[in-house]
């Protein structure tokens, strides 16, 4: 975990969260919508602590383990802060995940679906959830094929009681991510969903000016991982 950001993290995260700003106005968004989650994988608490000393509150992590090794003891400190969970689930682990987590990014199929409303029904607790889409279409990728989200949406909704609040995507690398970010945002207009969880430290003006509600970034912030 070597630090290769030129910046500290806190004066990083207050110029990635102008420049989301920038970008979200500059394309008639309200710039207030559009939310910076620090993803914060790899990196320990001394690394995390400055950020939150600094004032932000929105985290992610993309393993249960490791967020549980990490984040009860900054929750006791910060209790007002929020964790996101933006890696795939293992139903095995959604007890955890639904205890640790304000919400998750990555609901990908109906197994993993049921458990959610299971823990939440169990535990008293609503996530704020989103589908993940895999809009490349790539066999070895998470995500809902873009042609069945409709449907799950409507199984998440109308058999498991579950609140979905927008769209998730990890574009392919290879390919050019607005492409990706307008589709998703025109599968999350149809589809009647107003949040959509897309861009990362390569591209997250670009997914800001799309219409993202959460960009999801790591290196940008605390350095190469
Ligand atoms: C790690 C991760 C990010 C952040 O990636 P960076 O390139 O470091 O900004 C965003 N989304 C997901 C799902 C991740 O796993």
């Amino acid at each position: 975990m070597t630090a290769t950001a030129a910046q500290s993290p806190a004066a990083a995260i207050a110029d990635i969260e102008q420049r989301i700003a920038a970008a979200a106005r500059e394309a008639g968004r309200d710039p207030s919508a559009a939310h910076l989650i620090a993803v914060t994988k790899t990196f320990d608490a001394d690394a995390i602590i400055p950020a939150l000393e600094a004032g932000h509150r929105l985290f992610g992590e993309n393993r249960v383990q490791e967020a549980k090794a990490k984040w009860p003891a900054l929750r006791e400190r910060y209790p007002d802060l929020a964790l996101h969970l933006i890696g795939p689930l293992q139903s095995n682990k959604t007890r955890e995940a639904v205890a640790l987590f304000d919400a998750i990014h990555t609901v990908d199929r109906p197994k993993i679906a049921r458990a959610i409303a299971e823990e939440q029904k169990h535990q008293g607790k609503r996530l704020k959830l989103f589908i993940q889409v895999n809009t490349g279409e790539e066999p070895q990728k998470a995500g809902i094929p873009p042609k069945e989200a409709a449907a799950f949406l409507a199984h998440c909704r109308d058999e498991l009681g579950l609140e979905i609040a927008g769209l998730m995507c990890i574009p392919p690398q290879e390919e050019e991510a607005a492409v990706h970010f307008a589709f998703l945002a025109k599968l999350a207009g149809d589809l009647g969903l107003s949040e959509l969880s897309m861009g990362m430290s390569g591209d997250f003006e670009t997914a800001a000016a799309f219409g993202a509600t959460y960009v999801r970034v790591g290196s940008a912030i605390f350095g190469a991982r």
